[in-house]
């Protein structure tokens, strides 16, 4: 079983307003702000509200509401970021496996560059 939700996480201390982020998006559902640590000329993440540690536990506890405009959210984010067209690249960490090291949902947004081939 998944680990309980951590309310000390960054992510939940940046949702409560505790510290700053460079914000991009907010609505009810979701928000979306400057990775601190850029891995490509843009890098966001977008995460939602409620206190999810991993796409598993989202997908199998997030009412449909939450579902639906966390995904929205993040399709809107990518558009509002001009990165439709040339296109850009979407990351869900979790777990050890994955090096997971927020433990509250995030998706990253990967644009602004040419990627190469996505690999493990
Ligand atoms: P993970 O490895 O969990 O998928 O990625 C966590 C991401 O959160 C990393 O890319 C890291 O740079 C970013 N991050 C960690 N702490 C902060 C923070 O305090 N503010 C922001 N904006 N990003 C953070």
């Amino acid at each position: 079983a998944l680990a309980p939700y951590d309310d000390a996480n960054i992510f939940a201390r940046i949702l409560r307003g505790e510290i700053p982020c460079r914000k991009v998006f907010e609505d009810d559902h979701a928000l979306a702000f400057h990775d601190i640590n850029p891995q490509a000329p843009v890098h966001v993440l977008v995460i939602p509200k409620g206190a999810y540690v991993s796409w598993a536990d989202f997908s199998a506890n997030a009412g449909d509401a939450e579902i639906a405009g966390f995904v929205r959210a993040v399709g809107q984010v990518a558009r509002e970021l001009g990165l439709e067209e040339p296109g850009y690249r979407l990351l869900a960490n979790a777990g050890i496996h994955a090096h997971q090291e927020v433990p509250h949902l995030h998706v990253h947004i990967f644009g602004g560059t040419q990627m190469g081939a996505m690999l493990p």
